[in-house]
């Protein structure tokens, strides 16, 4: 457990690139535990390895977390898909139409520096390398 800083008053990638450096040291010892460790737990040698299975976040806090764009207004505003806004309530999309985010999808729009076109910042995202 720990805390995430909120700075205010700084560049706004500043304030991303810091959350998602906060976040590789709080989380960096699950990727390095990846097989898993021991514990002694009533003498008893327990095998486990630590996993983030969920995060509870609103929709602000999410795209801190995925790095999407806060603005209501971008044109590609969730972070879980790529479906544009003005799709967003369109039942009549096709399931091919409704491409879901991942994160080697993203790291190559970063890579390429076309993030602007699915609507993420330029900043490294954490969990891009996260098992
Ligand atoms: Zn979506």
């Amino acid at each position: 457990m720990g805390y995430l800083p909120i700075l205010e008053n700084a560049n706004k990638n500043l304030v991303r690139e810091i959350f998602h450096k906060c976040l590789r040291y709080l989380l960096e010892l699950i990727i390095l535990l990846e097989n898993g460790v021991n514990l002694f737990i009533n003498n008893k040698k327990i095998w486990f390895y630590p996993r983030v299975p969920t995060i509870l976040a609103d929709w602000p806090e999410a795209t801190s977390y995925c790095l999407v764009y806060k603005s209501t207004n971008s044109n590609i505003s969730c972070h879980f898909c790529l479906v544009k806004k003005n799709d967003l309530a369109n039942i009549n999309l096709s399931s091919s139409d409704m491409r879901l985010r991942s994160h080697n999808e993203m790291r190559n729009y970063f890579e390429n520096k076309t993030q602007n076109s699915v609507c993420i910042e330029s900043v490294p995202n954490f969990f891009w390398n996260f098992p």
